[in-house]
């Protein structure tokens, strides 16, 4: 059995303490993970520390060569690094291989973002000073601390070390603790790739008994999480001056008006509402629908979620497999069986196993149930019917979670209007909510996140605004 060691300054170091990874899918011991106490913690940041007074005088050549290098030896070890994704999160191989092209995808544009300008002239003159240049020039921070989730190991892991590194900063990072070995991969693709020791710090353990270091510690000067609201919230309150990235929960809404070809959208919005067992911070969660078109739309919706495989994620046919951990399962179980309880109809699905749940569509829910009003994460949707445009948008807003949104219209002036109306980070015309490409801005608004992710957003929030000025005469 594979046992794990922290990786820092360059080396691998065993702990005193160790826990059991538990494949979700087969329940099987797949591995000792090194649990880091707060000692090991502050090690890695002193160590981050000491690295950056080197890599902050890299040149952004020599990091987008680093990235590049990263982008080459993924695109060599793609199928081998999905299986890791398999195993550890229960990953079908199909989403596994597709989050891997993302991850290329997210590191090569953190390459390309290294070389992009950073600063501009500022006219003194405008302000009557004529014998002065100003200009800025964005600088890295430091330390940077990383926190990410289970869901996407690879990818959201690139969305911290792509930018932070193409910036000249360092990272401490604390990846999940049901999705270590994704991470400690990317120790040794990072050392291939020439990133210099110290740079990159990897302690895996318990984000509860880490989290405060990692966020207060004097030398880390930036903050990056990706994770659920109450973990986000704590942090926020305990860091200070530092700067902080939250990425958080959501529950994606999407809007669907009479003009919509729904044969031509089914198969997007089934895959939106359950690829990777709901478990994904933009997975479709609630569906409103016209009434004239409701019941046309759940027939069709019904049936094709009855299409969907659930099985091993290692077999390339399965479509989705175990949730995390049975205690999810067993969440979302009294989730619907409160709903039914008040009135909830499932039209399909609502099987379970210890470990996996059939993919499930609610009808006849209230807007105050919790498979509505908070984030299922879990192969849930609710289908919903309304009257007015008007009042499909109120329903939209009603959340307090707002990443992504979506509509779908062919009437130009509708889906203006759902533009500017819908409270979210971005809205989606003529597709579900689950949309993202790795260079967009990304980030969502009320309690779904503070700030932007997507390299060039990342880039700014990773980085200090520094203004020189040079006097021409004296
Ligand atoms: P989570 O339980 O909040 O865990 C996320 C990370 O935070 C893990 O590394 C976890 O460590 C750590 N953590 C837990 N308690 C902590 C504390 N007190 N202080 C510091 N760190 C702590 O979330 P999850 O279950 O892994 O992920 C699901 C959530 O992430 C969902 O809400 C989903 O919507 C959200 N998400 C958002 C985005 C986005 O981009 N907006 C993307 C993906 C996921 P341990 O594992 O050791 O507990």
């Amino acid at each position: 059995m594979q046992e794990t060691k922290l990786w820092i300054n360059g080396k691998w170091e065993a702990t005193k303490e160790t826990y059991n990874l538990t494949a979700p899918y087969t329940g099987e011991v797949i591995a000792k993970v090194a649990k880091a106490s707060v000692a090991d913690a502050e090690r890695a940041i002193e160590g981050a520390h000491q690295a950056f007074q080197s890599f902050k005088k890299t040149t952004a050549y020599e990091r987008a060569e680093i990235l590049y290098k990263v982008v080459g030896i993924l695109r060599e070890r793609k199928e081998e690094l999905a299986e890791i994704l398999a195993q550890e999160a229960a990953k079908p191989i199909s989403a596994g291989l597709a989050e891997l092209e993302r991850t290329i995808s997210t590191y090569q544009f953190a390459a390309e973002g290294a070389k992009q300008p950073m600063g501009e002239t500022v006219p003194m003159d405008a302000a009557g000073v004529a014998d002065r240049i100003g200009y800025t020039k964005r600088v890295p921070l430091g330390v940077v601390s990383a926190i990410t989730p289970f869901n996407f190991p690879f990818n959201l892991v690139a969305h911290k070390l792509g930018p932070a590194f193409a910036v000249g900063n360092t990272v401490v990072l604390k990846p999940a603790n049901q999705t270590p070995l994704s991470s400690i991969v990317m120790a040794e693709i990072f050392k291939e790739a020439g990133l210099p020791d110290g740079c990159l710090q990897i302690v895996t353990g318990s984000g509860s008994e880490l989290g405060d270091v990692l966020a207060t510690h004097k030398h880390v000067k930036k903050l990056t999480f990706t994770g659920s609201g109450a973990v986000g919230l704590k942090l926020k309150e305990k860091i200070g001056l530092r700067k902080i990235t939250l990425e958080l929960g959501s529950n994606a809404a999407v809007i669907v008006e009479p003009s919509t070809q729904l044969e031509n959208m089914m198969e997007r919005a089934v895959g939106g509402a359950f690829g990777f067992a709901g478990q994904v911070c933009i997975a479709l969660q609630r569906v409103y629908v016209q009434r004239d078109i409701y019941d046309r739309f759940v027939e069709l919706f019904v049936e094709y979620t009855k299409r969907l495989k659930i099985g091993d994620p290692l077999d390339k046919e399965t479509d989705l497999s175990a949730m995390i951990h049975p205690n999810e399962v067993d969440r979302i179980k009294s989730w619907i069986a409160q709903a039914e309880e008040q009135g909830a109809v499932v039209a399909t699905g609502g099987e379970f196993t210890e470990r996996t749940m059939t993919p499930t569509v609610m009808t006849h829910v209230k807007a105050d149930m919790k498979i509505v009003c908070e984030e299922v994460f879990a192969p849930l949707v609710s289908i919903v019917p309304y009257d007015t445009l008007d009042e499909a948008i109120e329903l939209v807003n009603a959340s307090d979670l707002a990443l992504n949104a979506g509509i779908y219209t062919n009437v130009l002036t509708d889906a203006m209007r759902a533009a500017d109306e819908l409270e979210a980070g971005a809205v989606m015309i003529n597709d579900i909510p689950t949309f993202r490409v790795d260079n967009m801005p990304y980030g969502g608004v009320k309690n779904s996140g503070y700030g932007k992710e997507g390299i060039k957003y990342a880039i700014e929030e990773m980085t200090e605004m520094k203004l020189i000025t040079i006097k021409t005469s004296l």
